[in-house]
């Protein structure tokens, strides 16, 4: 049988086993209502206390700073629209890049509809926002700013930190938002360091189950509620809590939190051996930042004469998983807005492949996928019609 070698981490994970132990325990043991007051209730509401305060731990934070939602999409649009929506009365304008995640773009794009104002702004060569033209885009009537903590297509990392300081310096009413469902789990966010007022985070990045979200909303920041129901979590986000997907998701992020220099470490390792096997490879672009600047997890590449399509499939025979562009619109034909942005080459557009990896590669990962690739590039280019 073929050896699966999955590199497609930032599309999604495979779970933790412990995490999985630890949900199935849940699922099957203390699976009552966290709001039931007899002692199955209690039970589930503890587990939901002890997931708050280990994420809340790793944030710096306090546990009452903390919301669990349905995925990193829900927390995106809870941010934003709760955040407009709260404050429509004083402004309504509206900061981001043009290189956001849909979950972001297309959220944005709703409340233009509703009559809200949106400045798009855009980035480097590298995929980089800009602290100096945040600042001056800024307005007294803006909301909120909304950048992403890493690009899920070529792994920028933003300077989240100066952009938060310089949209504080310009107007301290402006909400920052971070969609960091790229970065947490790989790098170390502090949002009371770092300016941010919400940071979306998702489960199913970090080796936790799919469906699962959290949003950060720093004390004092006024959201709108999108969901109503039950009142649940202080009224914010009504529904019945995922308790076994809660406490997998803060097994998770500790499990990774635990390690993370190490991790990273191991990762930076693995993207450096796998583009040092490829050099001299004729035809390969690197997208995004080179090096260490970037994220330790994505590596996006350009390969000249081939369809990203074709390639991905060709890897798939051979078992390795791979995704053209970005994953969350792969399965519909798409130009990548990130990759346009960074002035990647038309005839690139289509023939980019994010390899991802995560803390469950290995070595023999990278050197099985960039064998692979030497074997079948040449063969692929002889076969596609220019
Ligand atoms: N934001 C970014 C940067 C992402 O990469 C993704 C998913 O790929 C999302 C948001 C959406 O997260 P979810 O799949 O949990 O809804």
């Amino acid at each position: 049988m073929t050896k699966t070698v999955y590199l497609d981490n930032s599309a999604t994970t495979r779970c933790f086993p412990e995490v999985v132990e630890l949900m199935d325990r849940i699922l099957l043991e203390e699976y009552g209502n966290p709001s039931s007051m007899h002692h199955k209730g209690v039970e589930a509401e503890k587990r939901i206390r002890e997931a708050g305060q280990i994420l809340a731990d790793i944030l710096h934070c306090k546990r009452s700073n903390l919301y669990f939602t349905s995925c990193g999409t829900e927390s995106d649009n809870l941010a934003i629209i709760g955040a407009a929506r709260a404050a429509a009365r004083t402004g309504h304008h509206l900061i981001t890049t043009k290189i956001e995640h849909p979950a972001v773009l297309e959220t944005m794009k709703y409340l233009e509809g509703e009559g809200f104002e949106v400045t798009y702004l855009p980035v480097d060569a590298e995929g980089k926002v800009s602290p100096a033209d945040v600042e001056e885009a800024v307005r007294e009537d803006t909301i909120l700013v909304s950048v992403m903590h890493t690009n899920n297509e070529i792994g920028t990392v933003e300077p989240i930190e100066e952009i938060g300081a310089a949209i504080k310096r310009k107007n301290p009413a402006t909400l920052f938002h971070v969609d960091a469902v790229q970065g947490f789990g790989k790098a170390r966010i502090l949002p009371g360091k770092m300016h941010i007022d919400l940071l979306s985070a998702s489960g199913h990045k970090i080796h936790a189950p799919k469906g699962m979200g959290l949003l950060y909303v720093r004390d004092g920041v006024r959201l709108r509620s999108i969901l109503f129901g039950g009142g649940q979590q202080g009224g914010l986000r009504s529904g019945t809590e995922n308790t076994a997907g809660i406490a997998g998701m803060a097994l998770a992020a500790k499990m990774l939190y635990d390690h993370l220099e190490e991790d990273r470490e191991m990762l930076y390792g693995l993207k450096e051996q796998f583009l040092r096997e490829l050099e001299g490879t004729e035809g390969i672009h690197v997208n995004g930042p080179a090096g260490r600047e970037g994220a330790p997890h994505v590596i996006s590449l350009s390969f000249d004469g081939v369809r990203s399509e074709v390639l991905l499939h060709a890897l798939e025979e051979k078992g390795i998983y791979v995704s053209a562009g970005s994953a969350c619109s792969s399965n519909r034909p798409h130009v990548s807005g990130t990759l346009t942005e960074i002035g990647v080459p038309k005839e690139h557009l289509d023939s980019t492949i994010r390899f991802s990896t995560s803390v469950m590669n290995t070595p023999e990962d990278m050197t099985a996928a960039a064998d692979a690739l030497k074997e079948l590039l040449p063969f692929l280019r002889k076969y596609t019609r220019h």
